[in-house]
């Protein structure tokens, strides 16, 4: 391979975030290690200090798994690109696949796709069946998790494999020109809204059951906030997410007729209802500030940029040569890119993650003003005690990791 100004900066790049998220790693260690013999003020009466220091502790189980993650996926993105993995994977498809450069592009796009899960797999596992079963919340059975790996596969190659098709095959038209990546654009986003459209009603359902919210206590409380609020009445379901892991949670989803409110069935359990009635307002706040279109329309603006960049990163040799690929071609280019993107995108994720925390507060500013904000305070103390989160995170970790805002922040606004 040639060594070219590229390659130093690509290094340069992986050296900055691999620093940079190890450092945010050691101090909300040390944050968590400070704080662990005392309960955070204002959370002295609702949590023990025993359930305190087991959330402690499984933060840092969590942060040491991931430190090897870090480390481990830059070796593996090093040997990928500059170990000439990549390029070996290509040489060999091309020869058996001679004339069909989009159909062979598909299949090396999905090869390395499959093999990229398969070195994940182990730290999955790890983190399933070890270290959330050591600290008492896994609830997936071996079965299921096979199964969960099967139809992902499955899916993977249903959906996939036409988009990658259709991408690669929007590439390969010479008379289309150099604007080959607007069409590709128009494709990927019309991609998305079906997604979107189509996950909770169609795809979701394969792995997980769900069931109207049926309390009948519960009923005139919520039909009556969403008389208040303006929301389609039957989008609330319940789900077994004790079928994997007892964290709880709750989430909104879908777009046009297809839009839902999710709650786990592990999040209900030990609520009251106007504890639920809050957590509800919360979700619907999302709703009434449109946040998922909002969401939406920036992932849309980035992936126009993004893919602006690619095509014109495609007409540069330098781009192939220095990240160790001998012959440039479409299929190469965008798995190159989709390898290439997050390292330089990792300096844009706090950005993000402070967008998605003001969406937080928003929601939260709803359900203060449509419930009783005392609720909803109660409501995230349980949520956060059941799911062990730090109530002590690090400042900067927080600002840089956290898409939701801390424990105490979420309270002090509400109060
Ligand atoms: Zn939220």
């Amino acid at each position: 391979m040639e060594f070219n100004l590229f390659t130093f900066v690509f290094l340069l790049a992986i050296l900055t975030s691999v620093l940079a998220l190890l450092w945010l790693n050691f101090r909300q260690d040390k944050a968590i290690n400070n704080s662990f013999n005392a309960v955070p003020e204002g959370f002295i009466e609702s949590i023990k200090l025993e359930d305190h220091q087991k959330a402690g502790n499984y933060t840092k189980a969590k942060l040491l798994l991931n430190h090897f993650e870090i480390i481990f996926s830059t070796i593996v993105l090093l040997i990928w690109t500059l170990g000439g993995v990549m390029d070996s994977i290509d040489s060999y498809w091309s020869q058996i696949i001679l004339d069909d450069d989009v159909l062979m592009g598909t299949i090396f796009v999905l090869s390395i796709m499959l093999i990229a899960s398969l070195i994940d797999l182990p730290f999955s596992i790890y983190r399933t069946f070890v270290l959330e079963q050591k600290f008492g919340f896994n609830r997936i059975t071996i079965k299921t998790f096979v199964g969960d790996l099967l139809k992902e596969i499955l899916l993977t190659l249903i959906l996939m494999l036409p988009l990658i098709y259709a991408i690669l095959f929007l590439m390969n038209i010479k008379s289309i020109g150099s604007y080959w990546w607007i069409y590709v654009w128009v494709i990927i986003s019309l991609f998305s809204i079906i997604m979107m459209w189509v996950y909770p009603s169609y795809i979701a359902p394969i792995f997980n059951k769900f069931n109207p919210l049926d309390n009948e206590s519960l009923k005139s409380r919520i039909t009556n906030l969403l008389n208040r609020t303006g929301f389609g009445s039957d989008g609330i379901y319940v789900m077994d997410g004790s079928k994997r892991s007892s964290h709880g949670n709750a989430y909104f989803t879908g777009i046009g007729k297809n839009k839902r409110i999710v709650f786990f069935d592990t999040l209900l359990k030990g609520m009251e209802d106007k504890e639920i009635e809050a957590i509800l307002a919360h979700e619907l706040g999302h709703f009434h500030h449109r946040h998922t279109q909002k969401r939406m329309l920036s992932s849309f603006i980035l992936s126009f940029i993004s893919l602006a960049i690619l095509g014109y990163l495609i007409t540069q040799p330098w781009f192939f040569n220095g990240l160790g690929v001998t012959k440039s071609s479409p299929h190469a280019a965008l798995i190159l890119f989709s390898l290439v993107l997050p390292v330089f995108s990792f300096f844009i994720t706090p950005f993000s993650n402070l967008a998605s925390r003001k969406h937080e507060f928003q929601a939260d500013a709803f359900a203060a003003s449509h419930t009783d904000a005392n609720d909803l305070i109660s409501s995230l103390i349980k949520l956060y005690k059941e799911n062990s989160s730090s109530l002590s995170p690090d400042k900067y970790y927080s600002a840089f990791h956290d898409s939701h805002p801390s424990a105490v922040l979420r309270i002090e606004r509400l109060q």
